[in-house]
């Protein structure tokens, strides 16, 4: 029961202790094996349990510092969420020099376009912006390798179903697909089974 027994590199493990997290939680011990294994994952889970470091530290491990596009692309429903899992990912790849991009609206679409040219390992943001780049090409996809679909109940409360489904249908099939919903409503089951490759079920 710590981070050692998961095989992680050296360098996010160092990061995890300067987090001062000494043993990884419930979720992130059943997630993180699996994520590692690249199997599609379908997560449910409350806010608090350490969802954020339990897809945070796989996609970190798994991620080739030497590409320069994005092969991550994570969709929360929220900017303060979008904000707050940019640093996460920031902390636990520090040691790997992870660069991750925070992308939601009422910011300037430029200042966002030059940040998308820059290496950037990591992309997180609300959908309807995201998709906005998506549409104008200003974000490169043909890199990604995972996509994130966080507090997908919240996303579809907000009415963001159709923007989320723009956007899959946008990225390469050849990826990982990960959702976390504190519930599963039979909207989002049906997410998972039209855009999931035999999603492994885990239930916190
Ligand atoms: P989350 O559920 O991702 O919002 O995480 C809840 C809080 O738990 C955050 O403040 C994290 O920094 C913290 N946290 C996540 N994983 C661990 C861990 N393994 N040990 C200690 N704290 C953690």
């Amino acid at each position: 029961n710590s981070f050692r027994d998961l095989n992680l590199n050296d360098d996010i493990v160092k990061a995890l202790t300067s987090l001062h997290y000494e043993n990884p939680t419930e979720v992130q011990r059943k997630v993180i094996p699996v994520a590692l294994e690249k199997r599609d994952l379908v997560v449910k889970s409350q806010t608090g349990s350490g969802k954020t470091a339990a897809f945070g530290i796989p996609i970190c491990e798994m991620l080739e510092w030497e590409e320069n596009k994005p092969q991550a692309l994570i969709l929360t429903p929220t900017r303060e969420l979008a904000a707050q899992i940019k640093e996460d990912i920031t902390n636990i790849g520090r040691y790997k020099r992870i660069k991750a991009a925070a992308i939601y609206g009422k910011q300037p679409f430029l200042h966002q376009k030059t940040e998308l040219k820059q290496k950037t390992h990591v992309v997180v943001g609300t959908p309807g912006r995201l998709l906005d780049h998506i549409e104008k090409g200003t974000l490169a996809l043909e890199r990604l390798s995972f996509l994130i679909i966080d507090e997908a109940d919240e996303m579809l409360n907000m009415g963001f179903i159709d923007q989320v489904e723009a956007i899959i249908q946008a990225l390469p099939t050849d990826r990982v697909t990960m959702l976390f919903s504190a519930t599963l409503p039979e909207d989002i089951e049906n997410l998972c089974h039209q855009y999931m490759k035999n999603p492994i079920e885990i239930e916190i």
